[in-house]
């Protein structure tokens, strides 16, 4: 048993109510910790999930999964969940286990300093705080990219970045351009395709698609999965963790099974859904299926192939005030153009300034590209942990399931820094550049590296920034941290463990 009475109270600070700030908000609470504060830069919970509402928004991973373990939604009306839905899934579980209570909402954290053992944080509102321990809930896809085509500031209609959605342009009877065929670009297509006068899709580089049901739910179903044990019977748990298991062995060997079960589905969708063959040629991808992330998607090829969707494939020249002028001279003439061209990948905390021990600076750390030991913690950023940070798994699985993994392990290092067994846990850098040589030559392995394409998964210098490893390990090595790894002895209740199973 604990003794509490001697623990520290650790004021804990955790940046972003995103889903994983949520999520450590809960646990926290859940374990005690009453010196907590989560600091949000928005007016509301939900991080990428209240920033992108573009028609079409959903999550690929199946509903019923896409939710923290212990707060299922037996509520969802598709069997992929609508982005509404999952805002009001987080804004509701936050306001249930009163995590509302402890966020301070429009404070942007702009600086981090440690000193003396503790983090001293300011905020652009001109707030300060002094934590512990940081948690770094911050997201990964959170700052727009907006693409570099001459004429943009030329153009005389509506023109915004797809997590940047204005909904204040009605699109009925518009001509519409969007450029970029990613999860969002597709998606997006997939929801105007009819419902406007003329849509023009622009795309550089053709993905591969895997079909995917996404159907209602029935009354029947969801009356059915209010009860608990009848909706963990419908989720099928070991069908999902199988198939995130497959995923990540394609990822890491093109020569699994998976893999080439997941390229056969791609390819027959393609073959099967297109009728004209020179436009069936247009949407071929080159590169290996997995290379960049996989779309799903139930309806693109319809959308596409609707009478009034046109696929753009030469490449664009320029931005004009009338539309988009492509590489074959032809001018599109649009009155909406939409940037579905996806986000800066390497932000994480930033542009927030961080400096560790002895003035450490995360700009020169994360100088070649962002990195941490098992994308929790970095050295010289002591009682700094990161929630989806640098290198993380990252794919068509649910990156909460990944939160809460990363969260049991990151709990057990705050237990050892409670319990006044530590004051400070950071790897080596022996430790982290020896992790990390490791990581980059496995992820030169990876379909990512090699597949032959380009994506926002490669870091600079073209090497993939991702866990290049299967999901079961990933599992693994979460379950406990490698107490070495932070000069520290295992806690004395699992060394007494490991003797007794010894004799
Ligand atoms: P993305 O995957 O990075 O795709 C960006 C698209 O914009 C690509 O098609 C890219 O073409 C194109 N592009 C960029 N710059 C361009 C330029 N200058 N000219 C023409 N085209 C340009 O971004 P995203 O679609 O927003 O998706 C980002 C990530 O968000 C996804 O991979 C996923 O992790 C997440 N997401 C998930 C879901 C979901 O269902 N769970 C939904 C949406 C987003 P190239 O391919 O040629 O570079």
């Amino acid at each position: 048993m604990t003794d509490t009475t001697t623990e520290r109270d650790l004021r804990v600070v955790v940046l972003g109510a995103g889903m994983a700030g949520i999520l450590a908000g809960i646990n926290l609470m859940k374990q005690g910790y009453r010196n907590i504060a989560i600091y949000e830069k928005a007016d509301r919970v939900g991080g990428t999930w209240r920033e992108n509402t573009y028609p079409g928004l959903t999550c690929d991973v199946p509903s019923h999964h896409y939710t923290y373990s212990f707060e299922r939604n037996p509520d969802w009306t598709r069997h992929l969940p609508p982005g509404a839905e999952i805002q009001q899934y987080f804004e509701r579980t936050a306001a249930k286990y009163a995590v509302n209570e402890i966020i301070q909402f429009k404070q942007e954290a702009t600086a981090a300093k440690f000193k003396d053992g503790r983090w001293y944080l300011d905020f652009d509102s001109g707030h300060s705080d002094i934590a512990d321990v940081l948690i770094a809930a911050t997201g990964v896809l959170h700052k727009p990219s907006y693409p570099k085509i001459e004429g943009a500031d030329s153009f005389t209609g509506d023109i915004f970045h797809s997590a940047r959605w204005d909904h204040s342009v009605a699109l009925e009877g518009k001509r519409i351009g969007i450029i970029g065929n990613g999860s969002t670009g597709v998606q997006i297509v997939s929801a105007l395709a009819g419902k406007v006068a003329k849509l023009k899709h622009f795309q550089r580089t053709a993905q591969w698609i895997m079909p995917v049901e996404n159907g209602y739910f029935s009354e029947q179903e969801r009356a059915a999965f209010q009860d608990p044990a009848a909706l963990e019977e419908a989720m099928q748990t070991e069908l999902y963790k199988a198939s995130v298991e497959q995923y990540t062995q394609a990822i890491t060997d093109q020569e699994s099974e998976g893999a080439k079960q997941l390229a056969e589905a791609c390819l027959n969708n393609l073959e099967q859904s297109v009728k004209d063959p020179e436009l069936r040629e247009r949407l071929r991808p080159d590169h290996t299926p997995l290379c960049k992330r996989l779309i799903f998607s139930p309806d693109y090829y319809q959308a596409i192939q609707h009478p009034n969707s046109e696929l753009l494939t030469d490449g664009i020249e320029r931005i004009e005030p009338q539309g988009i002028r492509t590489r074959d001279g032809q001018l599109h003439e649009l009155d909406v153009i939409v940037f579905a061209t996806g986000f800066h990948a390497d932000c994480f905390m930033r542009p927030m300034t961080i400096t560790g021990r002895n003035g450490a600076d995360l700009e020169d750390f994360w100088q070649d590209h962002p990195k941490a030991y098992l994308a929790i913690s970095m050295p010289d950023f002591p009682n700094l942990f990161m929630l989806n940070g640098p290198c993380g798994p990252i794919g068509n699985f649910s990156l909460i399931d990944i939160a809460e993994h990363q969260w049991h392990y990151i709990e057990q290092l705050l237990a050892r820094l409670r319990s006044g067994d530590c004051r400070e846990i950071a790897p080596s850098h022996e430790v982290m550049n020896s992790y990390e040589s490791k990581r980059v030559a496995a992820a030169k392995e990876t379909v990512w590296f090699k597949g032959g394409c380009v994506s926002w998964y490669l870091d600079k210098n073209g090497i993939p920034a991702s866990w290049p490893w299967n999901f079961s390990h990933f599992v693994e090595l979460m379950s406990e941290p490698d107490w070495q790894a932070f000069g520290l002895e295992a806690p004395a209740q699992n060394r007494a463990q490991v003797a007794a199973e010894l004799t």
